[in-house]
């Protein structure tokens, strides 16, 4: 399976990633990745970027080394009613916008709560993917996440960092959620969630589950930056009517 695009890295602007923007694209093309997604942590994570950053996407170049760049956000949810740390008004100018549990920007809680909080979150029409389900820190029912996301149609990132073998627990927690959209059929994206130029485009360790999962490739949204590219037309044009 050839993943031509790769929809979740950030860049040195998140506080915690180390490389830049014009080197994570080098990177890809490199890599053979025609559309990359570069999107920094959302402003309630610590020494994430502030708002004034996600406002002057317009001087971003569509196209960098050949690669086209998507400038989003990876939003935080931030309460158990899935609410999100960006204002509408910066969320209707990105590109994409991807959506996660993070430990400090979110006040934790049980399955029901966890559940409930990204269930609302992917209910959200200016929300275009929800990302690392499988995180150990919290727990969620995910083969209802599976279903709701085959419901909406809303795409759920299997997160090749949370397979890093370093990262107990998670292997099993995304294999079970990997199992569960292989049975409903919704919508999947694999994500690199790249923190560094090198790990750009890496995505094997999800390519490898998904494929043991049972996830068929046509699930795969970014199997061909001309299907995601048409999800993301077809999400902005349904805002209006939601
Ligand atoms: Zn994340
Ligand atoms: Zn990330």
């Amino acid at each position: 399976m050839e993943i031509l695009a790769d929809l979740h890295t950030h860049t040195i602007a998140s506080g915690h990633a180390y490389s830049t923007l014009s080197e994570n694209a080098a990177s890809a093309a490199k890599k053979g990745i025609k559309l990359l997604g570069m999107t920094d942590h959302g402003p309630s994570m610590p020494g994430a970027p502030n708002l004034y950053y996600f406002g002057n996407y317009s001087i971003i170049p569509q196209k960098l080394f050949g690669v086209q760049i998507l400038a989003g956000v990876e939003a935080n949810i931030t309460s158990h009613e899935g609410e999100l740390d960006i204002p509408l008004r910066y969320l209707v100018n990105m590109d994409i916008v991807l959506v996660g549990l993070h430990v400090i920007c979110y006040p934790g809680g049980n399955s029901e709560q966890n559940t409930q909080a990204y269930l609302k979150a992917m209910s959200n029409p200016y929300v275009d993917i929800m990302v690392h389900p499988g995180r150990p820190e919290f727990e969620m029912d995910l083969e209802k996440i599976a279903y709701t996301s085959a419901q909406l149609g809303v795409p759920i990132e299997i997160n090749n960092s949370s397979l890093n073998p370093e990262k107990e627990g998670a292997w099993s927690n995304c294999q079970y959620f990997a199992r569960c959209a292989a049975m409903y059929g919704g919508p999947i994206v694999l994500g690199s969630d790249a923190h560094f130029w090198d790990r750009v485009g890496k995505l094997e360790l999800a390519c490898e589950l998904a494929g043991e999962s049972g996830i068929k490739e046509e699930q795969i949204l970014n199997c061909s930056p001309e299907r995601i590219l048409a999800y993301l037309e077809l999400r902005r044009k349904n805002r209006g009517l939601a």
